[in-house]
């Protein structure tokens, strides 16, 4: 069984989309392991998105996950990582495929309402940053 880190951003909390990413999760049957709103400090957003630090939109990038309360989740599946990808769609809403999260949600490049590991390696890293062992359901 493979795991993934998916957070639902600000933007998804604030515009009241927790129940429409959980919903799609449920109907793609991909379960959840583990999960809790959390609201970060630009420190802890930094950290997590730590290997973007160099781009030029790192300080908007992590004033945005800051902006506001988020949803992260442990989710579990034989190839979640790439399935839950496909749900959520391109970074670019606008290059996303139709009928995914982004396209049919997300409102900028920046503001694309959730987040989803996309290697082994980053999710261990990513759940590693939110959960410990205790938190994640076995
Ligand atoms: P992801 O794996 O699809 O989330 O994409 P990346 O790892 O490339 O980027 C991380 C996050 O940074 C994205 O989900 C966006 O919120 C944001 N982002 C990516 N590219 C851009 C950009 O060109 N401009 C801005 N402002 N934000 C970006």
């Amino acid at each position: 069984m493979e795991k993934t880190l998916s957070i639902i951003k600000p933007d998804g909390v604030g515009r009241g989309l927790i129940g429409e990413v959980l919903k799609r999760l449920e109907e793609n049957s991909i379960k959840i392991s583990a999960m809790k709103m959390l609201h970060l400090t630009k420190k802890q957003a930094e950290g997590f998105y730590a290997v973007h630090r160099e781009r030029p939109f790192f300080n908007s990038l992590t004033d945005f996950m800051t902006s506001g309360p988020i949803v992260v989740m442990v989710l579990e599946g034989e190839n979640v990582i790439t399935d839950y990808r496909e749900l959520m769609g391109a970074t670019n809403f606008e290059e996303a495929a139709e009928g995914t999260i982004r396209k049919e949600f997300a409102t900028s490049i920046e503001q694309n309402v959730v987040h989803g590991s996309d290697a082994p390696e980053t999710a261990e890293f990513e759940i590693g940053y939110f959960f410990n062992s205790f938190e994640i359901i076995n």
